[in-house]
Order: C-alpha cells, then sequence, then structure tokens
C-alpha cells in the first residue's frame, strides 16, 4: 500500500516546500523506495497554462502535454522521474469535476456541498495519482493559514482516517526569521503555524525549519515544549549554497532513517549518495567556468521573478556544467537592448555561449535575430530553444539564404517568406482537440539523421529511445499513442513541446541547399513533417531545436543538447 508523506508550509510562501519535498523524495528513492509527488496549488485556475511567467514563474510542460506548475519540475529534477499533469492538482481541477457531475446529474439529486464534495474529490485524485508507488509526497501549496487551504487539509484527514496514521506522516516546513534589530532566531511564528495547523486536525510528525542557519539546540527544545513535537523531529535547513545539497543536509539529521520508523518501516537498500555528492561539491566549487548569455524577453521586470521565468533552462546549464566540473555563469540579457550589428557584439564578446530560450510574441525578436548572427558568424556556440530555434532559422534565411525580410508570422503577419508559420493542417487538429489552445504540447518523438551531431549527442547520453522504456509505454496508451507519430523506432527521442508555429515546409529544401542541416523531424500520422532540429556543419557548435529540452534534464543526468553546448563553451574558453 502506498504511503504518504504532506508537506505544508507555514510562516511565509516561498520557504522553500518544494525542494524540501523533492529532497525528502530522493532520500526515499536513495533507501530503495519507489517515490511520486504531487502538488496542491489552491488556486482557482485550473492549471498553470495561462499564468504569466513573471507572475508565477515558468510554466513546466509535462510528457503529456499539461502546462503545470513549476515545482512539478524540481521533483523531475532531482528524482529523474517523468510525472503525469494529473500529478498537479489545482482547486479550479477541482470543482469543476465536481460542478460537472452535478450538471450531467451523477450526485442523483442530492445536496452538493464543499463537505463532503470537495474533499472526496481532491481525494480521489490523489490516489490515482499515488498508484502504484511505495510513497506518495503530497506538497500543499501557500501558507498554513490561507482560506483556500482548508479543503485539502481536511482530504488528508479523510485520507488519514481511512488508511490510518501509520500510513500517513505530516511535514510543516517552517521560516524562522532573524529580525535585524535583535539578531536572535526567533520560533514563535513557528510555534503559530504548527497550532494553526493542530486546529485543521493535523498535528505535523516533523517540522523542517528554514532559515539564515542552522537551528540551534535551544531553539528545538523550545519547538518540542510549545509545539508537542520531539525536538529530535525538528530538522534544521539552513539557507545553503545549492538546493541540490539539502537531500545530504538532512540526512546529516538522519532525516531517512527517522522518517521510516515513524512509518515502521525498514530501508530496502543502504543508501549511495557517493555520485550525489560528487555533483554537489562540482556545483559549489567547479574546476572550470564558463559565461553563458541568455538572450531573453523578460530581463526587464527586476531580478528575482526573471530568474524564476527561466528556471529549467537555468537549471540545465547547472547540471550539463556539473557533469564536466564547469561552474555556468548566466548573465540574462534584455534581448531589446541589442538594436545592431555593433550594441550586440558589445555586448556578447566576452561570453562564451549564446542561448536563446523560448518566447511568445515580438518583443525583442529582432534583438534575439542579432544575437544568433553574431554567434553564427563569429562561432561562438550557440542553444537555440523553441522560438531560439525558430529565430535561428529566420536569421540564416535572410542572411544565408538570402530570402530578405523572411520572418515569423508571429513577428510580422505579412512577410514575403513565412520561413515560420503556422501550418495549415496543424491548425485543423489542433482546434479539433479538446486541449484548449491551439499549441502544440508534450513530448513528441523526432527522427534523427543518422550522422548528425544532434544524434551523436543523444546516442552518447543513452537518451535515444531504443534504450527507454517510455517509448514502449506510449505505443500502448492510447490517449498519448499520436505523440509517436510515424517513425523510425532506432533512431527516435522524445522531447516535449509548448508551441504553435513549426518551419514550413515550403523552405526547408531551398535553406538546407544553402548549408544548414534539419537533422530530426516529427511525421505527423497524415504525413505532415515538422521539423524538430537544426544545426550547422561548419561551426564549433550550432544546434537549435523546436522542443524544450530543458524539461527533461536531471542532475547527474543532463540534457544532452545542453551538456554538448556547455561542453563547447569551455571548449571555446580554452
Ligand atoms: N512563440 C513560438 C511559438 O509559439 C515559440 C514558443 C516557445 O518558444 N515556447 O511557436
Amino acid at each position: 500500500m502506498t504511503k504518504y508523506i504532506v508537506v505544508a508550509g507555514g510562516v511565509i510562501s516561498g520557504v522553500g516546500k518544494g525542494v524540501t519535498s523533492a529532497s525528502i523524495g530522493k532520500i526515499l528513492q536513495e533507501y530503495g523506495y519507489k517515490v511520486t509527488a504531487i502538488k496542491i496549488d489552491p488556486y482557482l485556475n485550473y492549471d498553470a497554462g495561462t499564468m504569466r511567467p513573471t507572475e508565477h514563474g515558468e510554466v513546466w510542460v509535462t510528457d503529456d502535454g499539461g502546462e503545470i506548475d513549476q515545482d512539478l519540475g524540481n521533483y523531475e529534477r532531482f528524482l529523474q522521474i517523468h510525472i503525469p499533469k494529473r500529478n498537479n492538482i489545482t482547486s479550479g481541477q477541482v470543482y469543476k469535476t465536481v460542478i460537472d457531475k452535478e450538471r450531467k446529474g451523477e450526485y442523483l439529486g442530492k445536496t452538493v456541498q464543499f463537505i463532503p464534495h470537495i474533499p472526496q474529490e481532491i481525494e480521489r485524485r490523489i490516489k490515482e495519482s499515488a498508484k502504484g508507488f511505495d510513497f506518495a509526497i503530497i506538497e500543499i501549496g501557500g501558507t498554513i493559514g490561507d482560506h483556500e487551504n482548508v479543503p485539502f487539509l481536511f482530504a488528508m484527514k479523510r485520507l488519514e482516517r481511512e488508511l490510518g496514521k501509520e500510513n500517513m506522516v505530516y511535514f510543516l516546513v517552517s521560516y524562522f526569521p532573524i529580525p535585524g534589530h535583535m539578531g536572535e532566531m526567533k520560533s514563535k511564528p513557528t510555534q503559530q503555524a504548527i497550532r494553526m495547523l493542530s486546529e485543521n486536525g493535523i498535528l505535523p510528525d516533523f517540522v523542517i525549519c528554514r532559515a539564515r542557519k542552522p537551528l540551534d539546540d535551544i531553539r528545538k527544545k523550545k519547538i518540542e515544549l510549545y509545539g508537542n513535537i520531539s525536538s529530535s523531529y525538528v530538522i534544521s535547513e539552513p539557507d545553503i549554497d545549492t538546493i541540490y545539497r539539502i537531500p545530504l543536509d538532512l540526512e546529516k539529521e538522519n532525516l531517512g532513517l527517522k522518517l521510516l520508523s515513524e512509518f515502521r518501516i525498514k530501508l530496502k537498500k543502504q543508501p549511495d549518495f557517493k555520485e550525489w555528492k560528487k555533483l554537489v561539491k562540482r556545483i559549489a566549487e567547479p574546476k572550470h567556468r564558463v559565461k553563458i548569455a541568455m538572450i531573453c524577453k523578460y530581463a526587464d521586470i527586476g531580478d528575482f521573478s526573471l530568474k524564476d521565468s527561466y528556471i529549467s533552462v537555468n537549471e540545465s546549464l547547472l547540471h550539463a556544467g556539473a557533469s564536466i566540473d564547469a561552474g555556468v555563469d548566466i548573465s540574462w540579457i534584455d534581448a531589446k537592448t541589442l538594436t545592431d550589428k555593433q550594441t550586440t557584439k558589445e555586448a556578447l564578446k566576452d561570453f562564451d555561449g549564446i542561448l536563446v530560450p523560448g518566447g511568445f510574441g515580438s518583443s525583442g525578436v529582432e534583438g534575439k535575430i542579432n544575437a544568433v548572427q553574431y554567434a553564427r558568424e563569429h562561432k561562438v556556440p550557440y542553444l537555440g530553444l523553441c522560438y531560439g530555434m525558430q529565430l535561428a532559422v529566420v536569421e540564416y534565411a535572410r542572411n544565408v539564404a538570402k530570402l530578405e525580410g523572411a520572418n515569423t508570422t508571429e513577428n510580422q503577419k505579412k512577410t514575403p517568406h513565412p520561413v515560420i508559420d503556422i501550418l495549415p493542417t496543424q491548425k485543423a487538429i489542433l482546434e479539433k482537440s479538446d486541449y484548449g489552445g491551439t499549441m502544440r504540447l508534450g513530448a513528441y518523438a523526432a527522427t534523427l539523421k543518422k550522422n548528425s551531431r544532434v544524434y551523436k549527442l543523444y546516442k552518447e547520453s543513452g537518451r535515444l529511445e531504443k534504450d527507454n522504456e517510455q517509448f514502449e509505454s506510449l505505443k500502448h496508451d492510447k490517449n498519448n499513442k499520436f505523440r509517436l507519430g510515424k517513425l523510425v523506432k532506432e533512431d527516435t527521442v522524445l522531447e516535449r513541446h509548448r508551441h504553435r508555429y513549426e518551419v514550413n515546409p515550403e523552405f526547408v529544401e531551398k535553406m538546407e541547399q544553402r548549408g544548414i542541416i534539419f537533422s530530426g523531424h516529427h511525421i505527423r500520422d497524415d504525413d505532415t513533417k515538422l521539423m524538430e532540429f537544426i544545426e550547422l556543419p561548419d561551426h564549433p557548435y550550432f544546434i537549435a531545436t523546436q522542443a524544450h529540452p530543458e524539461f527533461k534534464s536531471a542532475l547527474g543526468s543532463p540534457a544532452p543538447l545542453f551538456f554538448g553546448f556547455v561542453k563547447a563553451a569551455l571548449q571555446r574558453k580554452s
């Protein structure tokens, strides 16, 4: 039977519940257990797809086409698992299901009420996501005391009543401020958070103490005394240099064994953190350093939200760097400032690599194209992601294939050479689908050209699908089978997508004659060919993809294109 770990946050939001949950998962995995994670977002949006990245951070995309909360990204980056969209439960989804059921008459004339129908639906969803796993970690978004958390906490108690307390463990991740004028760490806000949680019938089994500094014994005892929680279950989690150190720090306090003993079970295997420790050390004290320029649109919102808007790309660069002992210093450059060749050169001349990430709309597009041109002409390693590939195609069309005024129709509707466009057949298919918008979302298979650079990178990292079980399971999943399209099994990769526009097939041959290689494509069941990868053969590293490989990168398993990119940047530097 699945055992459940519920993680709630106290005192302030943004306390680090997500990485704490992921770290607990990592520890349990090391002890030999099969772990999944579920994120509950109490907001009424159905999913995170419609939220501005500067409002809620980046939108995370799942294999099955979900646009969900970025915390799910942390789980995947720590646990190296693929989490489906149903593992992100929002109030919007819960209410919609209940109301839809009511409209269909499925409640048989009963009064449909907040209690019990809403917690019932929450519980149903949780159980479905947890099926087949030893442990399911449930992270409850928001902060204890928020009105919107109540139905979820109620649902947890229901679940506990049904399964027995021996199958449920509660964590409170709380914050201990050190007010500047006192210089002393205060435990009172956490005591109050414990009390608020207990008003919902839940006494936390563990308190994870986030603070600028480690928690001393005096404060642990205080929590024991006033919160009625054994001080050995009060675990310190101070600020650190890298989030990937958290599992190691929690293990220093023997969290894994304490947790298992709470569930009255033993470890399945001896944990081995050797490899993880090595990578963490490389992140903290890398032998080499490279400088990467990320050319982006959301650069003018201020440092805090900015980083969150590109978190998966940032982390993928870090994973790639860790695998070759290189620290990656990222500068986020506002595309709008790259107004011409001269300013672009001035801004980019000191970087070892240039990256254009995904984006939407026309803001800053010409600046991004200038950056691509600079990278191509000056042989600076280039990695383009989604929009970063489309704009690389535009640049090549304009400046090498001499298709004057070439553009994406997203940027200019009436361009004479729409090298990137919405394909008519694609549009029809997408509009017919039930998924809401017209985006191509989630994993799609691409067949790679055998002797391309992209092929080599995927092969070397063991990511060709013939080596993966995911590929096999997709074949039997009737809702997602279409993601494979028509393909040659051996040379195929699966990457996640989130876009509307495509390379216009009418221009492919003409462009290829001028040297660019389209090194991978998806073939839809109706034979439409969608371009997935490009590369330039006479360049140290110029690779771009229509997909978002940053959604499939983990510490210890970097995404192949990021790995190649950071390696090329390091080579250029030395
Ligand atoms: N705006 C482009 C499109 O919709 C690229 C999207 C992206 O970069 N994620 O096709």
